[in-house]
């Protein structure tokens, strides 16, 4: 499963979003009052920019030329700087504002990241747009509804790791994710949809947009993605779970085993690496900003909950760069349920039991973590913010 390819393609990735490169423009989506404005947008500095005059139109807000008002409030960008003015408080963009002719083009992270959070109860980024929320009593914590995505690694031509005595890692990931869908669904509220059902190959890019492919309404709530570790060389003793979120790796063993599981681009062959949309992957980037600290709460309720219910060895919450976690508009995690490259793990993780067992620990996490979300979010909407 380990190879040069993927550490290339993640590197070709990374050197794209990050570049100096012209980006390519990509209108910056609207939805304010029930319509959908398009804010036209342009890359020439290598990130994308909009006209502070368009920008405060859709948004409903007034540019007089020099300061945008937000509600009475004054904010004041300058060329050239990454900074800005809210009154007398200043605030840091990751690229500057600048000037193009007569026009003031502001970065567009300023409305997708730094706006939602400055006015979380009227703005929220989804989906890759710019949202305004309904006006309306906000939902209690105890929510009628919950749409939880369960992401079983691997399938079809991409068997994932192969345990010692020859057990695809792609079977056991089914199996176990077949089994906490039917768990979760017998919870009152809770929708469930699988990436997969079946044997069968589904792009890393279009995992977490499985419901949305498959027509689903709902904007889903949590992303959960599982698989197998294996060590490079097998038989091996190395056994326990581990639960990821994504972040850049921060160790040599988070690093191997994000590789390992991005190799999974190997198989996508009709999914050119050129194809994939640099701007569409800083977006993505800036949402997983946003849901880094909500995705770490939830890798921590599932490290808690396996621990207290497998006999296997927890080795921690740990980040690290999963493709599969990049596009995803939601809190997400990744948890490697064992080592099938040691000989009695891979022996428990055949057996239904055990499965059933994985499952049950895996429910308990995702119904914890979103109960316990659930309370802060109305503790939020309660005090304001
Ligand atoms: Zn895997």
């Amino acid at each position: 499963m380990r190879g040069g390819s993927a550490s290339v393609v993640l590197t070709a990735l990374l050197a794209t979003a990050l570049g100096w490169a012209a980006v390519p423009t990509r209108d910056l989506v609207v939805v304010r009052g029930g319509s959908t404005l398009s804010v036209p947008v342009e890359g020439q500095r290598g990130y994308p920019a909009a006209r502070a005059l368009a920008l405060a139109q859709a948004l409903g807000y007034t540019w007089t030329g020099e300061v945008l008002n937000v509600d009475g409030e004054q904010v004041r960008f300058v060329s050239g700087s990454p900074f800005f003015r809210v009154g007398a408080d200043v605030f840091q963009l990751p690229n500057p504002a600048y000037r193009s002719g007569s026009h003031l083009m502001v970065p567009v992270s300023w409305a997708l990241e730094w706006l939602p959070q400055w006015r979380p109860r009227r703005w929220r980024y989804l989906d890759g747009r710019l949202v305004e929320r309904p006006r309306t009593t906000p939902r209690p914590p105890e929510r009628d509804s919950w749409l939880v995505v369960i992401d079983p690694g691997h399938g079809g031509r991409d068997p994932g790791a192969i345990g010692v005595r020859g057990t695809k890692e792609k079977d056991i990931t089914l199996a176990v994710a077949r089994r906490l869908a039917e768990q979760l669904r017998r919870e009152p509220g809770y929708q469930v949809v699988l990436t997969r059902d079946r044997d069968t190959l589904i792009t890393l890019a279009d995992r977490p947009r499985v419901p949305q492919l498959k027509g689903v309404e709902n904007p889903p709530d949590l992303f959960l993605s599982i698989h197998c570790n294996s060590m490079p060389r097998k038989p091996n003793n190395t056994r326990g779970f581990e639960t990821y979120f994504l972040a850049v790796a921060k160790t040599e063993e988070a690093r191997r085993v994000a590789l390992r599981e991005n190799a999974s681009l190997r198989f996508e062959s009709d999914t050119p690496i050129s194809d994939v949309d640099p701007l569409q992957f800083i977006l993505s980037d800036l949402q997983s900003t946003a849901n880094l600290r909500e995705s770490n709460l939830f890798a921590g309720f599932i490290d808690r909950s396996v621990q207290a219910t497998l006999r296997s060895p927890s080795l921690g919450v740990r980040q690290a760069g999963f493709v599969v976690l990049v596009g995803a508009a939601m809190p997400a995690a990744l948890v490697e349920v064992g080592y099938l490259s040691n000989k009695d793990e891979e022996r428990l993780l055949r057996s239904p039991s055990h499965q059933a067992k994985i499952a049950d620990a895996l429910a308990d996490a995702v119904v914890n973590y979103l109960l316990d979300y659930g309370r802060r979010v109305w503790s939020s909407y309660s005090t304001g913010g």
